[in-house]
């Protein structure tokens, strides 16, 4: 009969109990052993969540303080030199230092850099190692968590992040070299480890090499090979994990592989499940991902049976079925979302509930009956159908799309011409990104309107005030085009998320994005569309304010695509054309009630990137397209902006010129302009807003260092072209320091119109 098991399951706990807990230990309000004690709790309470869900095998070492790459860093003894103390083993405290740069103990030196995992939202911890690195076990925590398992008694399947995998994960501290050359120094170390499972009777250890989901260089090729050639014989069953794509490419590596398992994802990869199984030996156990790791949706089973049905019989115990990927992306239990519309609620399953999915399906294969899954996967019939969820006008309306609806009225030559006129604008303009000081009256007002305390008149008086202070701040910096402050939102994706149909919200679906932080996507669950304005009122208010213009402030169709849980009945690029259009109205309806100025954030963009390199043109332009779409409704003296905040745009710098935006804000200042050379590489041709300041410290920017970076940017970037701005938002930001360094960025930018 066929076994069902999890790769990995949320750490955070129901109710986010892991990061309340290691936020009160950062703070000094509990102890380390208090903090200890609540990871066992969240531990055994996970394990048997899954065991009581059926799941036959249990992951360990799924669990991480703050970060399972971190985790793996600490296993191995690569603390990073200046996280090194002479003495002593690295300890919970290292770690915490490594992550965050800080900890209880004292505070050291930089965190180390985080970065996103493959093409999740999750964020890992980059391991920064030497060319002359050592290593050795040095972590004995998931040696206890084996142990804490077993005597609870759970089957427990201890999961390793593969060595090659690590090695690609990570970063050369100082000079470059081949992180390869480091190999047979790391395989030593997960032998060791593996003996030590053998030693405690585990049977199977799970070893995730996702990076069999990239395309791969043939060195890398190599080094698996060598790898599982090197891990193999040590006392332990090895089952290779590979998911986020499918693995199609190196089918013939794997079946050669000396592993006595490998996983697959059904889900994120098209893989033919009948040649998985005629790959693999029949001694092998096939284990298949069935069942969506990464989103919310209530699998249809018996789609699932159909194909699997075959295979599970001539495999017998050698079929294992999962979810596709670890359930860290996904929140823990639908149970908890008493709130949610019930129809809605039958379209979904977390954590939990897959592991329940995986035990129906399992049931169903070892009796033949489908009478159970027949029945569990008949909400998702419905959903297909349900006239909730589809819109036959925003249908049509995506349908209609042509290649025109995607472009402005005249080129950006032109039409720049027709607004440098109609804005009249100095050289250097200043703006800013779009969010001032959410304060605390701020947020209070917010919450108490939301709990129904104070009335929507009241509400709204207040943020009137809000916009008020703001414009009137903008003006006394003399500021050129001002921001209405973004006082009214909490979330720039949750705003339009509630506004807009087709969004949902939930209570608990948290899931964790770095360290101790969480985020709540929304879930886009239907055709979606705009009912009401949603900026024009606030927008128009804070235009009234002043006889400068204002800048109206959207979120854009793949930043709200991507940071939320997206439906699985639909392709993206459709998903992001509905946006789009919503957010096209939205525009238009800006530009007619006299806001000439129009951003359009696109922070996400990147990351929508697929994995495979070889599929990336065609992600950026469907991801382009869209934003045009949101964007080109309107006449050629509107000026539309976007703004993105990170680094890497080498990839995607002619997919930005693509977008068409007239003005791009983008961060640069901790690069110290270093990023613009993309643009300069790509002879960009539109105006860009290189960020002149790191809005992420409180620190004041001096005059003079902005002074210089813009100087050094416009050696890279035609002056004409080039705006002065932070480089993101300042929500997060006090008034005082705000108010300090945009009267530096002001100067600055007023003294070079006069020196350049
Ligand atoms: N307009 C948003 C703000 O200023 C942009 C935030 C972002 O790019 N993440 O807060
Ligand atoms: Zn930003």
């Amino acid at each position: 009969m066929a076994k069902i098991h999890n790769l990995g399951f949320p750490r955070i706990g129901k109710k986010r109990e892991l990061k309340f807990a290691v936020e009160a230990y950062w703070a000094g309000s509990i102890s380390q052993q208090e903090l200890i004690e609540i990871g066992r709790k969240i531990r055994a309470e996970n394990w048997a969540l899954q065991a009581n869900g059926g799941i036959d095998l249990v992951p360990v070492g799924d669990f991480a303080w703050y970060d399972h790459v971190l985790t793996t860093t600490l296993l191995l003894g690569a603390v990073p030199l200046r996280h090194k103390s002479p003495d002593a083993e690295p300890d919970l405290d290292t770690l915490f230092r490594i992550g965050r740069g800080r900890a209880p103990t004292g505070c050291a030196c930089a965190a180390s850099e985080m970065t996103k995992w493959f093409n999740s939202n999750y964020h890992y911890i980059v391991p920064e190692l030497e060319q002359t690195q050592s290593f050795k076990l040095a972590w004995h925590e998931l040696f206890e968590q084996v142990t804490e398992a077993q005597s609870l008694g759970y089957k427990a399947k201890p999961v390793l992040v593969g060595p090659v995998t690590y090695l690609h994960l990570s970063k050369c501290a100082g000079e470059a070299f081949d992180k390869l050359d480091l190999l047979d120094r790391i395989l030593p170390i997960y032998q060791q480890v593996l003996v030590k499972f053998a030693e405690q009777g585990v049977e199977w250890v799970q070893i995730d090499e996702p990076i069999l989901s990239l395309e791969l260089e043939e060195d890398y090729r190599d080094a698996l090979r060598t790898s599982f050639s090197a891990l193999n014989g040590q006392g332990v069953k090895l089952l290779l994990a590979t998911y986020f794509d499918s693995v199609n490419d190196y089918l013939s590596d794997i079946a050669a592989y000396p592993v006595q398992g490998v996983h697959f994802d059904c889900v994120a990869g098209a893989h033919d499940v009948a040649a998985l199984h005629t790959l693999l030996a029949k001694d092998q156990v096939l284990s298949l991902g069935v069942v969506n790791g990464r989103n919310v949706w209530r699998t249809d089973l018996a789609c699932v049976f159909e194909k699997i049905e075959e295979v599970a019989k001539l495999r017998g115990d050698n079929l294992w079925l999962a979810p596709s990927c670890s359930l860290l992306h996904t929140p823990v239990d639908l149970d908890q979302e008493a709130e949610l519309d019930p129809e809605l609620r039958s379209w979904l399953a977390f954590a939990k509930q897959k592991g329940e999915e995986l035990q129906l399906l399992k049931l169903a294969l070892a009796s033949g009956d489908t009478h159970a899954i027949l029945e569990y996967s008949l909400p998702v019939k419905a959903r297909a159908t349900s006239p909730r969820v589809n819109n036959a006008l925003v249908h049509n309306r995506v349908a209609a799309l042509t290649v025109k609806d995607g472009q402005r009225q005249s080129a950006f030559t032109q039409r720049s011409k027709v607004q440098a006129q109609a804005l009249a604008l100095p050289l250097l303009p200043t703006t800013t990104i779009g969010s001032f000081p959410q304060t605390q009256s701020i947020r209070n007002a917010r919450r108490d309107f939301k709990a129904g305390e104070i009335s929507s008149v009241d509400y709204n008086v207040q943020m009137q005030a809000e916009i008020r202070y703001a414009v009137e701040e903008q003006e006394a910096l003399d500021l050129d085009v001002l921001v209405h402050g973004e006082a009214e939102r909490n979330d720039m994706v949750e705003y339009f998320g509630e506004l807009l149909n087709g969004f949902a919200f939930t209570q608990f679906g948290w899931v964790q994005s770095y360290g101790s932080r969480c985020v709540k996507p929304p879930v886009i669950w239907g055709d979606i569309s705009r009912e009401q304005a949603m900026t024009v009122t606030w927008t128009t208010y804070a235009q009234a304010q002043t006889s400068k213009k204002v800048k109206g402030m959207l979120t854009g169709p793949v930043t709200l695509l991507f940071w939320s849980f997206i439906r699985d009945d639909l392709d993206r690029p459709t998903i992001a054309n509905q946006i789009a259009l919503a957010l096209r109205d939205e525009v238009v309806e800006l530009q007619n009630a006299g806001i000439d100025i129009i951003q359009i954030d696109e922070p996400a963009f990147r990351e929508g990137m697929p994995l495979k390199a070889s599929q990336w043109q065609t992600y950026l332009e469907w991801a382009a397209y869209a934003f045009r779409v949101s964007a080109s409704g309107v006449l050629d003296s509107t000026q539309i902006h976007t703004h993105m905040c990170y680094a890497e745009f080498n990839d995607i710098i002619s997919a930005i010129a693509d977008m068409d935006a007239d003005v791009i804000t983008i961060e640069t200042s901790r690069s110290n302009m270093a990023l613009l050379e993309a643009f300069e590489e790509f002879a960009y041709p539109n105006q860009i807003g290189p960020g002149v300041y790191d809005i992420h410290t409180p620190n004041v920017p001096e005059i003079k260092w902005m002074k210089a970076l813009i100087n050094k940017a416009a050696k890279k970037v035609p002056v004409e072209r080039l705006w002065v701005n932070p480089d993101c938002g300042l929500k997060t930001r006090g008034w005082e320091e705000t108010r300090e360094a945009l009267n530096n960025m002001v100067r600055a930018a007023k003294e070079l119109r006069v020196e350049l």
